[in-house]
């Protein structure tokens, strides 16, 4: 499924340019327009998924999938070793506000724990 409205949907199909980092068959990964690190990136599933709780069992490779993005980017970066941290928000509490679901994958500074 593909949402006409959505502009994670328009970066997966290539109807919009985004600054792509990584891309497979089923996932894509791109920059930030507004990164929280010097290496922020986002890893999508080129399917429509419009949260975590949206996940079903047929997702359980694509879930895999972006994970392996991350380590890509991550290893891309440079910031494999040092560290980098993988995030997916879901919903308003947690500040999601693009909804397709999203890793963000930030590396390149030290990274405080706990979020806020
Ligand atoms: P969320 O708050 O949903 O977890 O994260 C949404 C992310 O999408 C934010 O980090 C925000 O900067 C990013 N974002 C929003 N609009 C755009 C856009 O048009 N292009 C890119 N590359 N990132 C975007
Ligand atoms: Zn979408």
């Amino acid at each position: 499924m593909s949402d006409s409205d959505c502009l994670f949907c328009k970066f997966a199909s290539g109807e919009i340019k985004a600054d792509v980092i990584f891309e497979t068959d089923n996932v894509l990964a791109f920059r930030d327009i507004n990164p929280q690190a010097p290496t922020h990136a986002l890893v999508i599933p080129k399917r429509h998924v419009s949260t975590i709780n949206d996940l079903t069992e047929s997702d359980t490779d694509t879930v895999g999938q972006l994970f392996l993005a991350a380590r890509e980017v991550a290893r891309q970066e440079g910031t494999d070793d040092a560290g980098y941290r993988t995030v997916m928000n879901c919903n308003a509490a947690a500040g999601q506000t693009v909804f397709h679901i999203h890793l963000h994958v930030l590396g390149g500074r030290k990274l405080s724990w706990p979020p806020g």
